[in-house]
């Protein structure tokens, strides 16, 4: 048996209780978490924005060492850093045909899962977003793993999994920032963190931090944010005054919401870029006129996993910590048990702090 958040229903709070795993099955592996970081992805799924069956055991940003090996798993051994990957891409589809493996047909339709028991009464759990990394071990398919790169401490690795990967990734490969160029990021979380030290990585000349709690000043300029500005309903405005009313060159939302979008696309100069890394609910209706649409000739995109491959990219971030380029820890703003996550979840509803990591 081992200790776990369980999600008994959604909207309900989740219960650290215990577990049992079964033993790794053919191409499945075993293991032992080292950390996992609350995101606020973790929120949507136990509040019901986004889709998960229950019970559920949520976490999927985790990194740890492996356990155990099922049958036909030659390539792990026990013993090994691994980094969790929740979207594990097939290979046969048509989106990793195209290789856009972060939109991977096959990712999320439950094929792969590996289902843990309550302990106490046996029921079935499900793994959110197959990794089901809020507990001290976890049984997952060997594709859902990826070694860790020499050079970054397992506990810091667990970020790569999803915040690092997603604020770096609608950097580099969605938004595409250039050197010289400037950038605004709204939502200062610990995507948004990871972005703005990405947008410092690329080049990028002036960087401007967003968000509604001024706490979060001081985590923007160590990321490297240049400015920092209170969201107001004069954000837009404020960020053209500090680009000499042209706007920026990039705009990166991680809030997920139709005001943010909004605000994030008319900060974007003429022919600019706003690309939403946020994931919204239903209720969230943006709205554009048609003549705005035409006038600005902007960009709007979408970006999921930060249209990321984890295989590829991971070594790239790990040069970059190696560098002392991209700071893990910085990150970070609490370490907490597994008891900690409601708690962690309340933070991020008040918009306090950058990263919870639960530390096993
Ligand atoms: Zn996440
Ligand atoms: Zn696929």
């Amino acid at each position: 048996m081992v200790r776990a958040a369980v999600l008994p229903a959604v909207g309900a709070p989740l219960q650290v209780t215990e577990i049992e795993l079964p033993e790794p099955g053919p191409g499945q592996v075993r293991v032992r978490l080292a950390a996992a970081g609350v995101c606020h992805s973790d929120l949507s799924l136990s509040n019901g924005t986004m889709r998960v069956p229950v019970p559920a055991v949520l976490g999927h940003e985790g990194a740890g060492t492996v356990v155990s090996v099922g049958e036909g798993v030659t390539h792990l051994a026990p013993g090994t850093g691994v980094v969790l990957n929740w979207a594990p891409s097939c290979g046969s589809c048509h989106a990793c045909g195209l290789g856009e493996v972060w939109l991977c047909a096959n990712a999320l339709t439950g094929a792969g899962e590996v289902h843990a028991r309550r302990g106490d009464d046996g029921t079935e759990l499900h793994p959110g977003l197959n990794v089901a990394a809020f507990a001290q071990e976890t049984v997952v398919a060997a594709s859902c793993v990826l070694p860790v790169p020499d050079g970054v401490p397992l506990t810091d690795a667990a970020l790569l999994g999803c915040a690092v990967l997603t604020g770096y990734g609608a950097v580099h490969h969605a938004a595409r920032v250039r050197p010289g160029e400037t950038v605004a990021v709204y939502g200062v979380g610990g995507v948004g963190l990871a972005t703005l030290q990405s947008a410092r990585i690329a080049g990028a000349e002036r960087i401007i931090a967003v968000d509604v709690s001024p706490e979060k000043e001081e985590l923007a300029r160590r990321a490297g944010a240049t400015d920092f500005v209170l969201a107001s309903d004069t954000t837009p405005r404020e960020i053209r005054g500090l680009t000499d009313k042209q706007g920026v060159d990039v705009a990166v939302e991680c809030v997920g919401r139709a005001v943010t979008i909004r605000a994030a696309w008319d900060s974007t100069r003429r022919g600019g870029r706003t690309t939403v890394v946020g994931i919204g609910g239903k209720d969230q209706q943006v709205t554009f006129n048609a003549l705005e649409i035409f006038h600005w000739g902007r960009t709007l995109s979408g970006c999921v996993y930060g249209n990321a491959n984890p295989a590829q990219d991971l070594p790239v971030l790990a040069e970059h910590v190696r560098a002392g380029r991209l700071d893990l820890g910085a990150l970070v703003t609490e370490r907490i048990a597994l008891e900690g996550i409601p708690a962690a979840f309340e933070n991020m509803l008040a918009g306090k702090g950058g990263r919870a990591l639960v530390v096993f």
